[in-house]
């Protein structure tokens, strides 16, 4: 460790630029210490002084000082590791995203969590003078703690049992009665390691004084060291803790290392990664439609960029195709990156990709710990991986050649961030970076986005290939519509399973075959109404109705997680006449447990899944057949592959339609696809039931005949006659905070400067306007929607920068007490 007042020899005219992780735009310019010289390149992460402690940042360009710099520079610390932390291509990337999604390039470098293998900068202090006199209490505390030694501030808390010190020390250093200095960060231990202990046979090599001990006193002074002796000769790399359990201590061991009486040996343990159970399909042969896509993508893997446009109905076997191509870019030596949301990353897939690439295959998700993700991204830096499966943030995965990428359902909303900055969509991310690299992304889906199939029909920028059937002839399954007004109408009730729907899973219990219930509300009842009066039970600080869950009779705000008892009367009228509208997952079941006694029931939504593992072990039931049954959420709706799945049923089809956002149908469309997917997989034909009240819809027309594309064409009519994408770009700005007046005054502001910023530019400015979640998690919420017709400005780059320059890196406009978001080609509108 350096000391602070030691003198570092720096390098003259040159400085270095540093990117940190903090919303800023720009670099830091550092200069440069001349031992560090050779070390210091684009994209090496670097330790640097910040303000009074020290963080972790990347080298972006090495470059000379300006002649009029006004103050000296600081150097760098340290170069943590001399292998680029951050390749080129990667920087370019980050540097792309900054620009296209509007954010600072230091935003855009927090993807790549340029700090995750090091620890905090951490406080030292000890006491700078022996004595101390008159001290109030609290000082004193800290003071009897402090040593004539370098202490840091955690080991502090601990000793005082107690956080929150910086004070006290704050008042002890203006006394100069203690010293302090800020530790720079050091490298986290990526890999768990064991130490493997065996005895050193030849005594020679012993220290005269162990030789002495051991084997000429041998009294029985040393019989704890003699005993380990004997036990360790019959026993080779026995690790520490058997030996702990056998009563040898850790200091006799550390003792009779040192007298080199034992040999030790570290080794790395790998966190294994489970891959789930495996089914292994032998030999494979793709078939003709299969082959001919294979083949158009294969002579450009690690070769050429091309955006692939894969169209294949569910269960014609795209994932043997990714698995294909992959296969190949391995063979030349090269890495892939598989996209795939996180709802379908299930052991299921997984086992399918570890059967053809054992454990060079690592799986990126949300419930790794941060050692586990740490472990795998250090792994694939060491090249111990051809092939990372994951969620949006595995596009970032460090590999240094990649030779190909795949997203499979590529049309799914989750690829995109739309919390916090950067607002990327890793699909496009994913496009971008298989430009940079110059090889092939393959886009996958049933039922590709819009903006997608546009991409590809239309204006042929991806190569569009049609999968139009299902792998061994199976045929898709028959889709019946079930007008529920009619048995509205005749028994004036709304039957959560119609009478034809509970024939068919009468009849899969006699024949002993399953089937899949979806409905995309978890929960029992999405609101309670009161019958008296009409009062509806909300949350507090959302502007949504409360979700009474059975489990501890709850309700529940699905997005903010407030939770209260459900009341006995209404709040408002006293009425015991409490009504539960709406149909969760859990009344679902609970219908079905009381319609059919004896039969079994699995459900699957995210109060079922909440612990790791749960997720597999329902699938693996229902695959074993322990249950007929599967009632769950869009949890079931994709990637699930079960042969003796013969009927699905969609118990309110309309439900997602009413959603003030143009996308409404499309994804409406999307999701009733999938599900019906699940049916009929297997050797048996299958059939999925479409309860709903809106039979007419003209969705439906197009659903019962599997006409993705016909759908396509009807729903692009409304975009282009309302300008919507893809016939133009969106970028909405989102305004929040905690008072309303604020909110609406500041949107207001923003949007007339759009206005008087528009020039001949053809853009138009929607808005603002009170989001349609007008209160989220106690916050007011407005929206501008800024749509620019693609034609004109394809990449809307005129309204990107007038909004990064003049809003987003605007210092008055920081100081507004709303919070401002920009979200560039939104997906969660509401
Ligand atoms: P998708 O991803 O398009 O829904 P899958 O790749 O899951 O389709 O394929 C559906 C089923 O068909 C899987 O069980 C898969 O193992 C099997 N399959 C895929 N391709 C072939 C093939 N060429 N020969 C035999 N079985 C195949
Ligand atoms: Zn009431
Ligand atoms: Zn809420």
């Amino acid at each position: 460790m350096k000391t602070k007042n030691q003198t570092i020899e720096i390098a003259e005219n040159k400085i270095a630029q540093v990117i940190m992780p903090i919303p800023v735009d720009t670099p830091f310019s550092y200069s440069i210490p001349v031992d560090l010289l050779d070390l210091i390149l684009p994209g090496v992460q670097v330790t640097v002084p910040f303000g009074e402690r020290y963080s972790a940042g990347i080298v972006l360009s090495i470059g000379e000082p300006e002649d009029d710099a006004e103050f000296e520079l600081k150097p760098i610390h340290d170069v943590v590791n001399a292998e680029p932390f951050a390749s080129a291509e990667m920087i370019k990337l980050l540097e792309w995203i900054a620009d296209y999604y509007i954010c600072t390039l230091g935003e855009a470098f927090r993807l790549i969590n340029p700090s995750v293998n090091l620890n905090k900068s951490s406080l030292m202090i000890k006491r700078a003078v022996a004595e101390a006199d008159n001290l109030r209490k609290s000082q004193q505390e800290l003071w009897d703690k402090l040593e004539d030694d370098w202490l840091s501030l955690t080991q502090l808390e601990k000793r005082l049992k107690r956080k929150n010190l910086l004070h006290r020390i704050h008042l002890l250093k203006k006394k100069n009665l203690i010293e302090t200095f800020y530790k720079p960060p050091e490298e986290l231990k990526i890999y768990k390691t064991v130490d493997l202990f065996s005895l050193q046979k030849d005594s020679l090599k012993w220290t005269q004084k162990a030789r002495e001990k051991y084997l000429i006193e041998a009294t029985s002074k040393y019989a704890k060291a003699l005993e380990l002796i004997e036990y360790l000769r019959t026993r080779e790399g026995v690790d520490r803790n058997i030996l702990r359990e056998a009563g040898f201590n850790s200091a006799l061991l550390k003792r009779l290392k040192e007298e080199n009486v034992l040999l030790v040996e570290t080794k790395k343990l790998l966190r294994s990664q489970e891959l789930g159970y495996s089914e292994k399909k032998e030999n494979i042969v793709l078939t003709d439609e299969q082959a001919a896509f294979v083949d158009q993508v294969k002579p450009k893997i690690a070769k050429e960029h091309q955006g692939f446009l894969l169209h294949g109905i569910t269960g014609s076997g795209k994932t043997q195709i990714y698995i294909e191509l992959i296969r190949e870019a391995v063979s030349r030596g090269t890495q892939a990156i598989v996209l795939i949301p996180e709802i379908i990353l299930t052991p299921q897939t997984m086992a399918r990709f570890s059967n053809t690439f054992g454990d060079r295959v690592a799986v990126i998700h949300s419930r790794l710990s941060k050692a586990e993700k740490l472990e795998v991204l250090q792994r694939i830096r060491e090249g111990h991986f051809d092939v990372v499966i994951g969620p949006r943030s595995a596009i970032f995965a460090p590999f240094k050649k990649l030779g190909i990428i795949v997203v499979d359902e590529e049309h799914e909303g989750s690829y995109k961030q739309h919390d916090s900055a950067p607002r990327y969509h890793a699909r496009d991310v994913a496009l971008y970076r298989g430009y940079l690299n110059k090889i092939p992304v393959v886009l996958g889906s049933a039922s590709p986005g819009f903006e997608s199939l546009f991409n590809a029909l239309a204006e042929k920028r991806y190569a569009y290939y049609y999968l139009s059937s299902r792998v061994g002839a199976r045929s898709l399954p028959r889709i019946r519509l079930i007008d529920q007004r009619e048995e509205w109408r005749k028994s004036g009730e709304r039957p959560i399973l119609s009478e034809n729907l509970e024939l068919e899973m009468e009849a899969r219990l006699v024949i002993r075959q399953q089937a899949m219930l979806l409905q995309n509300r978890r929960g029992f009842a999405p609101w309670l109404q009161c019958g008296e009066c009409g009062y509806v039970m909300k949350c507090e600080n959302c502007d949504i109705t409360l979700t009474y869950h059975t489990y501890g009779r709850k309700l529940r705000c699905h997005y903010c997680d407030y939770t209260a008892k459900a009341p006995e009367v209404c709040p408002d009228c006293q009425s015991l006449d409490i009504k539960y509208e709406g149909i969760g997952t859990q009344m679902i079941e609970q219908q079905v447990i009381d319609r059919f006694p004896h039969s079994n029931l699995l459900r699957m939504d995210q109060d079922t899944t909440k612990r790791k593992g749960d997720h597999a072990k329902i699938l693996a039931k229902f695959r074993n057949k322990e249950a007929d049954f599967l009632v769950g959420t869009k949890m079931i709706a994709k990637g699930l592959d079960f042969e003796q799945v013969t009927l699905v049923g969609i118990i309110s089809a309309d439900q997602g339609l009413q959603f003030p956002d143009f996308r409404a149908t499309e994804k409406t469309f999307q999701m009733l696809m999938q599900a019906a997917g699940r049916a009929g997989r297997g050797a048996l034909s299958g059939e999925v039931l479409i309860q709903t009240y809106e039979p007419d819809h003209y969705m439906f027309k197009y659903l019962r005949t599997h006409n993705y594309l016909d759908f396509f064409k009807k729903e692009l009519q409304t975009r282009k006659t309302l300008s919507y994408p893809p016939y133009s770009r969106l970028c909405l700005i989102r305004v929040s905070g905690e008072n309303e007046n604020n909110v609406s005054h500041y949107a207001q502001e923003i949007s007339r400067f759009l206005y008087s910023a528009k020039k001949d530019k053809s853009y138009s400015v929607l808005g603002p306007a009170p989001a349609a979640l007008q209160r989220l998690n106690g916050r007011y919420r407005y929206h501008i929607l800024v749509k620019q017709d693609r034609k004109k400005d394809p990449s809307m780059s005129y309204v990107r920068h007038l909004l990064k320059r003049s809003i987003y890196l605007n210092a008055e406009i920081k100081k507004w007490p709303v919070e401002i978001a920009i979200d560039m080609d939104p997906v969660e509108i509401l």
